[in-house]
């Protein structure tokens, strides 16, 4: 079957480097990236196994969401120690940090742009000043989060001292309750530890996020149970679903990689089609239009949904928000060629509340004002579906909008996918096991 063109882009070689001309097409039942590169030959990988949802929702981005918007979020790379050695991990490519300098943390603070920080590329809790770089943001009124395996935290001092320092959020690393998984991903058996963990922080009232890293073959089971512990579990405001991506030259993983689309049809089996695969791919509209109107960058390989905590169940955010009604109405002004205002975006969402939505005004007024933001979380549980950038699937185009950028010991980087690619291109280490 020939390749049907969606829209073309710029890759790298996976083996080299090189930047490379790349297209996203449609063939054989699925969407691939492709690309050559003259000394390492043709790479092409399956973004995607549904080709009209995925043209219906690359038009739609492209059309509504401004290309390279100010960036407002960075990930903070305090240390890029790690008291864990996670075999799926790519930081063995990257220059390495040892501690932040406590200025470079001050002088991140005075940027006014940005509103938000995220300790990551490293365990943060590794780094002894930690908490000292906690105040300094604080005390220049940021919002901070921070990503981490969570070992230090099942520690209840410590979990203690990182509430006091003023910790907004925490996310923490969660593939699901599978012992054997928990050793093939992570390279050891740590679900007691981080359970215990969880525990401190619901004690201490910090919103927590899991980010679960699912690979295929090896962790899709786990979906379903994660889903259910934090519904369960108020203090639990996201759960994070990110694709196993692969970074060495060589492709020894490729058995294992999975994209967002096949995340969402676990839970649609999970659920029983209460989270329908089209009811996520409506909202993930609206979510385009919403960050439009905010001049938010945010991947277009992050997915979103979101669930209401109702008594000891859930409904769907489309019980709430006619998301078949919004969705028509935005692709009727796509159709129209017209642009969207905030105000046409708040009159449009209006439009398609249904009678129940009554309910959510309080909370969700509140939700909405501090951009997704809530200081108790406990109504809401937002679920992301999302893969990151690797080698194999960068994609130039997505990536000048990229959720995050990265302040590092040197440099602030706009993309942090773009910077990942970077730091494999000069990583030597990462050359010498090629294989090819
Ligand atoms: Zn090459």
């Amino acid at each position: 079957m020939k390749a049907i063109p969606i829209r073309t882009t710029l890759s790298v070689c996976p083996v080299c480097m090189d930047v490379l001309d790349a297209a996203v097409v449609e063939k054989a039942g699925g969407v691939y990236l492709e690309k050559e590169c003259r000394r390492h030959g043709v790479f092409s990988v399956r973004i995607c196994d549904r080709p009209a949802a995925y043209r219906e929702l690359s038009d739609f981005y492209f059309y509504f969401v401004p290309q390279a918007l100010p960036q407002r979020e960075y990930y903070l790379n305090a240390t890029t120690r790690c008291s864990l050695n996670c075999p799926i991990c790519y930081l063995r490519y990257c220059d390495t940090i040892e501690e932040l300098p406590l200025d470079r943390v001050r002088e991140a603070a005075r940027i006014k742009k940005i509103k938000r920080f995220t300790f990551s590329h490293g365990e943060a809790t590794d780094c002894g000043r930690l908490f000292e770089m906690i105040r300094i943001l604080k005390q220049a009124g940021k919002i901070v989060n921070l990503h981490t395996n969570a070992l230090k935290i099942a520690d209840v001092r410590y979990a203690g001292e990182l509430k006091a320092s003023g910790i907004d959020h925490v996310s923490v690393q969660f593939d699901g309750f599978n012992e054997d998984v928990c050793r093939s991903v992570r390279g050891g058996d740590f679900l007691k530890t981080k359970l215990e963990a969880l525990e401190n922080l619901n004690r201490m009232s910090v919103p927590v996020t899991l980010n679960a890293t699912i690979s295929k073959g090896v962790n899709e089971p786990e979906i379903g149970k994660i889903f259910d512990y934090a519904l369960s579990a108020p203090y639990i405001k996201d759960l994070s679903f990110i694709t196993y991506s692969y970074y060495e030259p060589a492709r020894t993983n490729s058995d294992k990689y999975i994209m967002p689309h096949e995340l969402i049809k676990h839970l649609e089996a999970h659920t029983d089609g209460k989270i329908s695969e089209e009811a996520v791919i409506a909202f993930q509209k609206l979510f385009y239009a919403y960050m439009s109107v905010t001049e938010k960058r945010k991947c277009f390989y992050y997915f979103h949904f979101m669930v209401v905590r109702c008594g000891r169940g859930y409904r769907p955010i489309n019980e709430f928000i006619d998301l078949k009604k919004v969705s028509r109405d935005l692709s009727g002004l796509k159709a129209e060629k017209k642009k969207l205002s905030y105000a046409r975006f708040i009159w449009f969402l209006i439009l398609s509340l249904t009678p129940r939505a009554i309910m959510l005004i309080p909370a969700g007024l509140g939700t909405f004002l501090r951009g997704g933001y809530p200081r108790k979380p406990g109504k809401f549980l937002s679920i992301t579906f999302a893969s990151i950038c690797d080698p194999y699937k960068f994609d130039a185009r997505i990536a000048e909008n990229c959720g995050q950028g990265i302040i590092t010991g040197t440099r602030v980087h706009d993309s942090y996918g773009a910077y990942l690619m970077e730091q494999m291109k000069k990583a030597d280490n990462r050359r010498e096991n090629c294989v090819c």
